[in-house]
């Protein structure tokens, strides 16, 4: 996939949006959809996507919308740091394959850290166990304002 190229409306995340394809929800609101990685780097890892807007990665983004979408992400991140107490947390995001993106929606990562545990790989391994990232949605939810 290139850095540039028209929107596939049947990516994963559009699929999730619309509500073709399961995801364990930590928050919602007008503007974003946020949710629980199914393939985490770490416990409580979370993707935040912008809604009604086809935006590839952060580049396509409509900047009268960035600010909105990035008020969401620093509100989930810091729910995600009051439920979990991790030693630090990444907040990122690849655009472009060459990048390390693998699913061509935007979105931003929220990776807890804790300093004696190794992070997972990206996008890869074994697929969570679907009651155990409900239960850490649920604390994190308990931390949204
Ligand atoms: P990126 O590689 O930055 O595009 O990130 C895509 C992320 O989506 C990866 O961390 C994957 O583990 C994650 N992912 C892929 N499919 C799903 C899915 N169905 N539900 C939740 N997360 C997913």
């Amino acid at each position: 996939m290139t850095l540039h190229a028209d929107y596939d409306p049947d990516n994963i995340f559009a699929k999730i949006l619309r509500g073709e394809m399961p995801r364990v929800k930590v928050y919602e609101d007008e503007t974003v959809l946020a949710f629980m990685d199914v393939f985490p780097q770490s416990k409580g890892h979370t993707l935040i996507i912008p809604k009604e807007v086809e935006a590839r990665n952060f580049l396509d983004m409509p900047t009268d919308q960035v600010g909105a979408y990035m008020e969401r992400v620093q509100k989930v991140a810091r729910a995600v740091e009051k439920a979990l107490s991790p030693d630090g947390v990444v907040v990122t995001q690849f655009n472009g394959a060459p990048a390390g993106q693998t699913v061509f929606h935007l979105h931003f990562h929220v990776i807890p850290r804790w300093s004696d545990k190794a992070l997972s790989g990206h996008a890869s391994g074994q697929m969570a166990d679907i009651p155990n990232l409900e239960a850490i949605a649920s604390k994190i939810r308990a931390e949204l304002d």
